[in-house]
């Protein structure tokens, strides 16, 4: 499988409220890479870079010098408005990313976004593969499913019942579709003949 990957970056500001070393307002130059996997089509191309840029780059302008902390306020993202970690940052753009590919007619049919990682300084960073296994979107919406139940009050119980049933699925598309081979008919005995 062919992926091609883009990379985007932004200034922005926030802080963790009561975090002893995040708790002030501070900036970071984050950078995000966005891989999207697929198949190359007669251009040569997995995905037109620019088709990936036009669904991206609305986001990283909303975020770019800006406060994270007053967009996840804005966005209702729960948790992000006193806490915007780097993960939630990621997930609030996995999400619209996401929702990004749908919208968008140019998007190739057999490509997916098959990672995304966002640096908040060289040193760390948060990686989403939103389909460790099989491609397809409906697999994708069911992780994605996963990881918002995460966000909320799920039960590790609950989780790992979820994550379970998601890996169930994705066995039985990867290696239940094929039929089971047919026997051979047992060789009858020379002596049972006649
Ligand atoms: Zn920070």
């Amino acid at each position: 499988m062919l992926s091609v990957t883009k990379r985007f970056s932004f200034e922005s500001a926030h802080w963790l409220t009561g975090h002893p070393h995040c708790g002030s307002v501070h900036g970071h130059s984050f950078i995000l890479e966005v891989t999207v996997q697929g198949v190359m089509n007669g251009l040569g191309m997995v995905v037109d870079f620019h088709v990936l840029k036009e669904i991206v780059d609305p986001y990283v302008d909303t975020l770019d010098h800006a406060t994270i902390n007053d967009v996840m306020l804005t966005d209702k993202v729960p948790g992000g408005w006193d806490y915007p970690t780097a993960e939630r940052l990621l997930l609030w753009f996995v999400d619209r990313i996401e929702q990004g590919i749908k919208n968008c007619e140019e998007w190739p049919k057999e490509a997916s976004c098959s990672r995304l990682r966002l640096w908040e300084t060289v040193k760390n960073f948060a990686e989403c593969v939103p389909n460790p296994v099989s491609s397809g979107p409906y697999l994708l919406d069911e992780y994605l499913q996963t990881l918002r139940s995460e966000q909320t009050a799920a039960s590790p119980e609950e989780i790992k019942a979820s994550l379970e049933r998601l890996f169930d699925r994705v066995r039985k598309e990867t290696h239940g579709s094929a039929p089971a081979p047919e026997l051979e008919p047992a060789p009858v005995p020379i002596e049972s003949l006649g």
